[in-house]
């Protein structure tokens, strides 16, 4: 299989350029650590705000956002991250 774009230059540096910017998680705002391996599911991935498999670009920076692996896979492919509504409770 040939052709995967991911594994092509443009794509790294885009992992790398968003990687540099050591921003939080997108999807749940928490701080991600940059050290870990990339098997660690709280370390690094690069993900798509708009997903591929709904015409979302690669290699597009303002579709690229920095998530945990693990945030990243529970997501799947949701055009929004999941939100709890934190709604306080009022009673009169
Ligand atoms: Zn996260």
């Amino acid at each position: 299989m040939a052709g995967n774009p991911r594994n092509g230059r443009p794509y790294r540096a885009l992992c790398a350029w968003l990687r540099s910017q050591r921003l939080p998680c997108w999807l749940c705002g928490h701080n991600i650590d940059y050290n870990l391996d990339a098997r660690h599911p709280l370390s690094f991935t690069l993900d798509h705000e708009q997903p591929l498999s709904r015409g979302g670009a690669l290699l597009d920076k303002t579709n690229a956002r920095a998530a945990h692996r693990r945030c990243n896979s529970s997501k799947g492919n949701r055009t929004t991250p999941p939100r709890q509504p934190k709604r306080p409770t009022l009673r009169w």
